[in-house]
């Protein structure tokens, strides 16, 4: 019987893998895309290597899914360290954080996950961490207080945020890499839709996988996600091979398009048309039309909208584009123009 899987919170390298229940890239060759990224961090981690000293600190922007914490593994197994995954919610006290960084060997790797959600004494914390490989703390509270100063093994500090603006200053400045992770292209996908099909031991055609790879947003685990719905479809359905018919049908009934947008990214542009004749009209009103918290509306679904042109944003609200409001009132009305 296989293991469960584990928090990713306690996932070290040694069990990382074992844990692992989909493919998971261990080289820069199976990572897919990101070809200039990878340039640069295969020569980093090299160089680093040669030196015999740790990475420097570096951090990652991007929206979720994007392989941010695959690529930290990778580095992880490249430079033949240990990688320790935590998230900065979880860095509620300071306790916390000294814990994590005490347990640290040479050259190893803590990755940081949301790391702009780090309460702000716990990130204080950081800063003489990340530049002198020190903790200073004071313990106790008065007259009794003590300052305590515990030297830390040199290690990587590797965050990511989707948030760019909320990572304070003195925070920022002490990363000495700094990149962005961008959205993959459909024949990006398609690449990785194959990699997990054949490591699934499901056949695929390559028009399914490209099929699946445009409903996927530019997005690695979206694409991931589908393929195992597709593939729940193929096995009770197909003898587990994954088609073309067999593959419309699994996204016609996930409720996704073809465009990549699921039900509510429809339900938004149409309700748009139908009650503001495409805007402007502010996101609080948008979100009690459609019963969903704004904060989904913003972070999950307007991205993708305004990245594929349907929305945009001003300071009246959110517009559907003129351009392609006779396109969509075709699509959810049959007609280009109403009213
Ligand atoms: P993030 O940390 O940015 O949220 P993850 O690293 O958890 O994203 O990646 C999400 C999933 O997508 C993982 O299962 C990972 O294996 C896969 N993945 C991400 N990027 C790639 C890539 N470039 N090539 C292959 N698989 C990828």
């Amino acid at each position: 019987m296989k293991t469960p899987p584990i928090p990713l919170s306690m996932i070290s390298l040694d069990n990382y893998a074992e844990h692992n229940l989909d493919f998971n890239p261990e080289k820069f060759e199976e990572y897919r895309g990101q070809d200039e990224l990878k340039k640069k961090l295969a020569l980093y981690t090299h160089a680093a290597q040669l030196r015999n000293e740790p990475l420097d600190h570096l951090l990652f922007f991007g929206p979720p899914g994007l392989g941010k914490t695959t690529l930290c593994t990778l580095m992880a197994r490249v430079m033949n360290v240990d990688i320790k995954i935590c998230s900065g919610p979880m860095l509620e006290r300071t306790g916390d954080l000294v814990a994590l960084l005490s347990s640290l060997k040479k050259k190893d790797i803590i990755f940081i996950d949301e790391i702009h959600r780090i309460p702000t004494a716990v990130e204080e914390v950081l800063y003489t961490a990340m530049e002198n490989f020190r903790i200073d703390i004071i313990i106790g509270q008065g007259a009794g207080a003590q300052s305590v100063n515990l030297p830390l093994q040199p290690f990587t500090l590797i965050g990511a945020t989707t948030k760019t603006g909320l990572i304070s200053a003195p925070l920022r400045s002490r990363f000495g890499i700094l990149e962005r992770l961008d959205y993959y292209s459909h024949q990006e996908l398609q690449m990785i839709i194959e990699d997990n099909a054949h490591y699934l031991a499901t056949p695929i055609s390559s028009q399914s996988a490209l099929l699946i790879a445009q409903a996927a947003r530019g997005t690695p685990r979206i694409a991931k996600k589908l393929l195992r719905r597709v593939r729940d479809f193929a096995q009770v359905e197909n003898n587990n091979i994954i088609d073309e018919t067999i593959t419309v049908r699994a996204l016609q009934f996930l409720g996704i398009d073809q465009t990549g947008l699921s039900q509510l990214d429809n339900a938004l542009l149409k309700i748009m048309i139908e009650k503001f004749d495409g805007g402007p009209v502010g996101l609080e009103t948008l979100a009690s039309l459609l019963s969903e918290d704004s904060t989904t509306l913003e972070e999950v679904h307007e991205p993708y909208l305004i990245r594929m042109g349907y929305l945009e944003k001003s300071s009246r609200g959110r517009i559907i584009p003129y351009k392609i409001l006779p396109r969509l009132k075709k699509k959810f009305f049959g007609q280009e123009t109403l009213f």
